[in-house]
């Protein structure tokens, strides 16, 4: 059962005293937020624990308290001492990226996630694929673990919280989410700043972006399939980083009529990044999934080959079949 599953994790963390900590790759809220509260709960426990990512943390995310002590791998460095290690909110090991390279050999690994393409790759899996957020799962782990939250914490679980339910919006905001982000406001989290923050707020490049992908928006012959790109001179011209696509695929999604909203992004090696959305009929964590990808039923993604042009046809078509099947 779930409070077997958390005792284990407890467990793993008694039993270790230094921790490395890691999430995926092009971090998001949740990812950095889980990966911060994941830090605090072991330091409250009396353990060490480093924190890294391989990618830095974006910029609207530096509020964190200790957002500064997440370091952005460095391949030079060793990390052959951490025979302990946390990954949180990745569905896979590949979702850590080139961070685990560098991981000890026979390192044990605790894997703490929620999302439904989880392949338990950890050799102990505190998994809960109904949780809306890892920093749900986090909040539990805490509770089980006896320990106090204090704003920190509280803030931490909160932006988790927010940001992988789209603002208390998708559908997986249910009672539950709702109670724990009623007792983090009592911690004294600042939820309208937050609010006002991250998700009404944009830089200037993030709407020059905007501008371009809906320049390009195109949609199928039946409507139900609507999509856009953004490529590499697209983001050099803007002044944009990988954080202010963000949001930029819902613009497809939200159109009426729309079941599938798609946002293709050229990265810097030409391969392909897919970012989809659903409103409600396709399970686009299994068209991703068909493509080496993964996610959630309504928000998934994965990496195709380019050229972009060709990454389009192909997933499009993809999407289409599932669509009508
Ligand atoms: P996004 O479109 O915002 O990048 O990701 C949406 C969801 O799909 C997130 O939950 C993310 O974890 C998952 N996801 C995105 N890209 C990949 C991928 O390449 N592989 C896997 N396994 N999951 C992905
Ligand atoms: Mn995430
Ligand atoms: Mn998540």
């Amino acid at each position: 059962a779930y409070e077997n599953k958390l005792e284990d994790a407890l467990s793993f963390i008694q039993g270790g005293e230094r921790f490395l900590v890691v999430s995926h790759v092009q971090p998001d809220g949740d990812a950095i937020s889980s990966t911060l509260v994941i830090g605090w709960l072991l330091r409250q426990l009396g353990k060490e624990a480093v924190l890294i990512n391989e990618g830095a943390v974006p910029v609207r995310l530096a509020y964190l308290d200790g957002a500064a002590s997440i370091s952005i791998y460095n391949e030079q460095e060793s990390l052959a001492a951490y025979d302990r290690i946390i990954a949180v909110d990745c569905a896979d090991f590949r979702r850590i990226g080139r961070v685990s390279d560098a991981f000890a050999e026979g390192a044990q690994l605790l894997n703490i996630d929620h999302h439904p393409t989880n392949d338990g790759f950890g050799s102990v899996n505190l998994i809960r694929t109904d949780a809306a957020a890892t920093a749900e799962i986090l909040y539990d782990l805490i509770v089980h673990a006896g320990v106090a939250f204090d704003r920190e914490a509280a803030t931490g679980v909160y932006t988790g919280l927010l940001t992988d339910t789209g603002g208390f919006r998708y559908a997986n905001t249910n009672p539950s989410v709702m109670r724990i982000a009623s007792q983090m406001l009592e911690h004294g989290v600042e939820g309208h700043w937050i609010a006002d923050h991250l998700l009404e707020r944009m830089t200037k490049s993030q709407l020059l972006l905007l501008q371009r992908g809906l320049n390009r928006l195109s949609f199928s012959d039946d409507n139900r399939i609507a999509w856009l790109y953004i490529n590499k001179a697209d983001m050099a011209e803007t002044g944009a980083v990988g954080d202010d696509l963000e949001g930029l695929v819902n613009y497809a999604r939200n159109v009426e009529g729309v079941e599938v909203g798609i946002l293709f992004k050229e990265t810097d090696n030409g391969d392909v990044k897919v970012s989809m959305r659903s409103a409600g009929v396709a399970d686009v964590a299994a068209i991703a999934q068909a493509f080496g990808g993964g996610g959630h039923i309504r928000a998934a993604g994965c990496r195709l080959d380019g050229p972009i042009a060709d990454a389009m046809t192909r997933l499009v078509k993809s999407v289409s079949e599932a669509l009508e099947s």
